[in-house]
């Protein structure tokens, strides 16, 4: 849950990005509306429907922002939100699961992952 009329299936490090991209959709078509926000591969995905004509300026501005919002995710950390390079975010692969997460959630999610494992092999 982003916010009381956004649900969004990730975790709540992007929660920045999605709100304002949602506040920048908005201001060009009040009647767009959100489809799906999802986690995939590791990235921010956002799917919209818009009144806006297809091919148009405007549809190619809100695409524009999407794209840039996805961009933005793969160096945010999904859980925390920590952005940038100084703090180690980064799209991994662990077990064909892809996630980025910076160097701290990152490392947790991985010991973590270690514990179930070894849980698993002592049945
Ligand atoms: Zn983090």
């Amino acid at each position: 849950m982003i916010s009381d009329d956004i649900y969004a299936s990730c975790g709540d490090g992007w929660k920045d990005i999605i709100l304002s991209t949602h506040e920048k959709l908005l201001f060009l078509d009040p009647n767009y509306e959100i489809s799906q926000i999802k986690e995939k591969f590791g990235g921010l995905r956002y799917y919209f429907t818009t009144t806006a004509e297809y091919p148009s300026p405007l549809f190619e501005i809100m695409q524009d922002i999407v794209r840039l919002a996805e961009y933005k995710s793969s160096y945010t950390c999904e859980l925390c939100g920590a952005a940038g390079y100084d703090m180690l975010v980064e799209t991994r692969v662990s077990d064909y699961f892809y996630y980025t997460y910076c160097k701290k959630c990152s490392d947790n999610f991985l010991s973590n992952r270690k514990l179930f494992k070894k849980g698993d092999s002592n049945e």
